[in-house]
């Protein structure tokens, strides 16, 4: 027996020992590679919380009242639940921040508390008071296109309409009421988009077919982008964004029945709005929508899967530090988005171009507090409310396609899959080769036909 003990020694060790060697070898590789990560966005933390004071300060100087943050961590409280506010706000993990409590210690030292104690919590009742009141921020932009919203009493979503029988876009249009018994679409955009997204690409495929002319169809610009509102009594809340589409949408052009075409985070609006109006909604396209079960904090699995610390590559580490830092993201935005104008004919000078890509416009047309409300409200915490839509549509057998591009590097391709793992009723098809917007860019023929085709077959309720 001892022999055999022994005869069996020498062959394992070797075995346990590489087994340990390599364990150790990929545990070191880890530490060095998040070393730098560590510093990095370590040091961001402690710049964060600087940039907190200095706007604080800035804020006191420029308006005579320090604007919100959501600096301080908070409990999970029921308000927040209720409003539909996103737990990534107040719950982001900031070791050093804690550590250093620079914020406190400013306070103290100044011992002007009160001022810096603003709230988002009385955001409810400065919404009865008004609109306007707050009027624009001034690190924002204040040219006219970004402001021209403030000059009307009731002001709308901007919204691109095409009349069926009709080629020719218009805006915003007044001369409503629909009429005729075409029917209609409204096309939803993602995040730092606007409706540029559909009229720019796939609208002109669809103006191509016949069958065109039996749609009307509205491509609106959410709630704080493009040349919509962008209200700073408003946290942008999946519940705002769905009730602004109602009102300059639905109700303004009178719309008993439509079907909805989705991007990304529009997908989480597009469920909203047609589990609310399930009676209306025909049918549902969802493009790259970013699907996860739903579940108690979700939303810290959604930031980081979709926006996680990462250092490279460069729009990796920009998505981090916009989504991350409260106040380095406004400082991103203060140079961006307040001075698009500049940044537009800088580079329309510097290339010699007539115009600059829509898409990276868009980008700069929002506000830092739209930006980042929407992201965290909409995106993140909304990702938790589309089981229970997903649900409401499925019992009531509406009809739900998704286009899922299989090398999408902002969505997770496996989105679509999960989804339909969960609903099978619901129609996925995996696009390969396409990335998160070359699903619809690189293909709009193709996508128009398939659009024709998803709103053809849906059953009329
Ligand atoms: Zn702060
Ligand atoms: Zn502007």
């Amino acid at each position: 027996m001892s022999t055999m003990v022994v005869a069996k020694i020498p062959t394992s060790l070797p075995l346990s020992s590489s087994i340990l060697l390599r364990k150790w070898t990929r545990k070191c590789t880890k530490i060095l590679i998040s070393a730098p990560n560590f510093l990095v966005f370590s040091y961001l933390d402690f710049l964060d919380s600087v940039f907190c004071v200095v706007y604080k300060y800035l804020d006191l100087l420029m308006e005579g009242e320090a604007s919100p943050c959501y600096c301080r961590s908070k409990n999970k409280s029921d308000e927040d639940q209720e409003i539909g506010i996103s737990e990534t706000l107040h719950g982001r993990p900031n070791k050093l921040k804690e550590m250093i409590d620079l914020i406190q210690f400013v306070e103290k030292l100044l011992n002007i508390n009160k001022v810096f104690e603003a709230g988002y919590g009385d955001f409810k009742e400065k919404k009865k008071v008004g609109i306007h009141r707050l009027g624009n921020r001034w690190s924002d932009c204040g040219c006219d296109s970004c402001t021209s919203w403030m000059k009307v009493d009731d002001p709308k979503l901007h919204v691109v309409v095409k009349e069926a029988s009709s080629k020719a876009m218009r805006e915003d249009s007044k001369e409503n009421g629909n009429t005729n018994s075409s029917e209609n679409v409204i096309f939803i955009h993602g995040i730092l988009s606007s409706s540029s997204f559909w009229t720019k690409t796939l609208f002109p495929k669809l103006y191509e077919s016949e069958k065109c002319d039996n749609y009307n169809m509205f491509a609106v610009d959410l709630l704080g982008h493009g040349k919509s509102p962008k209200p700073r009594d408003n946290l942008y809340t999946l519940k705002d964004h769905v009730e602004w589409i109602e009102k300059s949408v639905v109700s303004e052009f009178g719309l008993n029945s439509f079907h909805l075409v989705a991007h990304s985070m529009g997908s989480i609006i597009a469920l909203a709005l047609a589990a609310k109006h399930s009676k209306s909604v025909k049918s549902i396209t969802l493009v790259a929508p970013p699907y996860f079960p739903s579940k108690d904090g979700v939303e810290f699995t959604v930031i980081n899967s979709l926006t996680p610390k990462r250092l490279w590559p460069p729009e990796a580490f920009l998505s981090s530090v916009m989504t991350w830092y409260e106040h380095l993201s406004r400082s991103v935005c203060f140079i961006l988005c307040r001075n698009h104008r500049t940044w537009e004919s800088l580079i329309k000078r510097l290339t010699g171009a007539r115009d600059v890509n829509f898409l990276f416009m868009d980008m700069l047309k929002i506000t830092h507090h739209s930006g980042w409300h929407t992201t965290h409200n909409v995106l993140y915490r909304g990702v938790k409310h589309m089981d229970k839509n997903l649900d409401i549509l499925m019992k009531l057998r509406k009809k739900v396609h998704v286009f899922m591009g299989t090398r999408d590097k902002s969505v997770p391709p496996d989105c679509g899959n999960q989804m339909k793992n969960k609903f099978p009723e619901v129609e996925v098809n995996n696009i390969s080769d396409a990335d998160h917007r070359s699903v619809v860019f690189n293909r709009e023929n193709v996508f128009a036909q398939d659009l024709f085709q998803i709103w053809e077959n849906s059953t009329s309720y």
